[in-house]
């Protein structure tokens, strides 16, 4: 069954064997992602390994996103691990406090106190906590407590409408960029950027430890800071695909906000020639349980319906009881709901211009293949745009992209409606084409006497080089 919605499985201590990654690979897992928040680099390397050799085994590529922790913010250990929070009590957090008590605990972003004004209100642990700040004195901020519950070691903290200073890039984060990109990895995912300038930054370092292995990763903005609503436009210009990162998100801006935001988000990133992720607690009963709720199943499916190039699990596939069942229900779900996807071409299409060639190839193919029905595009592509600008657009019409270049190959794993394949490269265009064809036609992707819409770039093997589209009736030589 095709289906044109990407999954990206986070990986951890439940999906770390090879012969598990095979069976989630096989159930549809496109992208995999290393979360940096847990685990060493020896682990994320070996899971890397683990992957890349179940996608041999698979016969497909597999793309992997390396997920920076970046600057959350969280409490100190506790004496006992934990202590427990009673509304209307008093609690401080002390910058200066080595291990917490029942009274006190520390924090690991030092300059916290500077940040905080009496009033505000912070957010611990997903928002599970809440504390009302009554003064700062130094490096204490003395809260009262308004929502109590049990506190432990290392719990994350939040302000209420962002604004917290931390900057976006750790040295943690710089660390774990080289270990990335030691790692092979094919996409970098910023936590916590609050402008362009974070996400700029961030690909000078990925770059520049990429170059000895010859990747530049494709940078992905995660949008859960409040500050980064209102800098969206900006921060997609500077990224290649953001993530709707719900979980951060809401407690910043308020769990009803979410969902009208995340319909915003992934048409601004469309618009803008980004593909874009939906994250957390897509399947989250999941993480026990055989089958989802009736709640997490509209969420995957309305998902698709905003039209997300992929939908996410993490504790789901990293920690979870199912990975593998989560993986397929995920998938029957993303299948059933692209089928009453709308189909129609925006309506400011016909008034675009643009002013490269191969975009215009990319939107004539597109435009051709709607209005003649054909059974695929199939895009001979070497840096993966031509597919990309297809995918924007709401034609359901399937894009087979090929490419020489499996950096290319696995960066397409995530485009929704693509379906990236490997095909050598040849410098007689009409023999690559006859090869493409066979590709997809054996591949069972079309048969004879569909019409199939080709482009390609001539000469051959050069990145932003298309500029020919050709009509073929399957069966007929090309
Ligand atoms: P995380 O990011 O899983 O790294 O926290 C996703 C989110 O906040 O939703
Ligand atoms: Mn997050």
């Amino acid at each position: 069954m095709h289906r044109a919605t990407k999954i990206v499985a986070t990986i951890g201590p439940a999906s770390s064997t090879q012969d598990i990654l095979l069976q989630m690979i096989q159930a549809g897992a496109d992208v995999v992602r290393l979360n940096f928040s847990h685990g060493t680099a020896d682990d994320h390397r070996q899971r890397a390994e683990f992957v890349r050799e179940a996608a041999r085994q698979a016969g497909r590529e597999v793309g992997i996103m390396a997920d920076l922790q970046g600057p959350k913010i969280r409490v100190g250990k506790f004496e006992n691990g934990k202590t427990t929070l009673v509304a209307g009590n008093t609690f401080i957090l002390d910058a200066e406090c080595e291990l917490g008590n029942d009274d006190r605990v520390g924090l690991d972003y030092k300059d916290l106190p500077r940040d905080l004004k009496p009033g505000d209100t912070l957010l611990l642990n997903d928002g599970l906590i809440v504390l009302s700040v009554a003064r700062v004195i130094g490096n204490e901020i003395h809260t009262v407590v308004k929502i109590g519950g049990d506190l432990s070691n290392n719990k994350g903290i939040n302000r209420q409408g962002g604004g917290l200073t931390a900057p976006a890039l750790t040295a943690k984060d710089m660390e774990d960029i080289r270990t990335a990109m030691s790692l092979g990895a094919d996409y970098v995912a910023v936590s916590f950027p609050k402008n362009a300038t974070d996400m700029e930054m961030a690909r000078q370092l990925a770059n520049i430890a990429g170059a000895p292995y010859g990747i530049k990763p494709k940078m992905i903005a995660k949008i859960e800071r409040a500050e980064a609503i209102p800098a969206l436009q900006g921060i997609l210009d500077a990224s290649d695909g953001i993530m709707v990162a719900r979980g951060d998100l809401a407690v910043e801006v308020g769990n009803a906000a979410v969902p009208a935001l995340q319909k915003r988000m992934i048409k601004m990133a469309r618009d803008a020639n980004k593909f874009v992720i939906t994250a957390t607690q897509m399947m989250e009963s999941m993480i026990h349980a055989p089958v989802p709720t009736r709640a997490e199943v509209s969420d995957v499916a309305n998902a698709v319906l905003d039209g997300t190039d992929a939908v996410m699990l993490s504790a789901e596939s990293a920690a979870g009881k199912y990975p593998v069942q989560t993986i397929e229900t995920m998938a029957a779900i993303c299948v059933e709901a692209e089928k009453s996807e709308h189909v129609e071409l925006d309506k400011d299409f016909l008034d675009r211009t643009f002013t490269r060639i191969d975009q215009s190839i990319a939107m004539g193919a597109l435009f051709t293949a709607y209005h003649l029905g054909a059974k695929a595009i199939v895009a001979l592509t070497e840096s993966g745009s031509t597919a990309l600008w297809m995918s924007r657009h709401w034609t359901h019409v399937p894009i087979f992209a090929l490419t020489p270049r499996t950096g290319s190959e696995r960066a397409m794993a995530i485009y929704r409606n693509v379906t990236s394949l490997h095909l050598d490269t040849s410098s007689d265009r009409d023999i690559a084409l006859a090869q493409a064809l066979e590709v997809v036609v054996g591949k069972g992707y079309a048969a004879r006497g569909d019409m199939v819409v080709l482009t390609v770039g001539e000469p051959m093997g050069q990145a932003g080089g298309t500029n020919t589209l050709k009509i073929v009736r399957v069966g007929e030589p090309v």
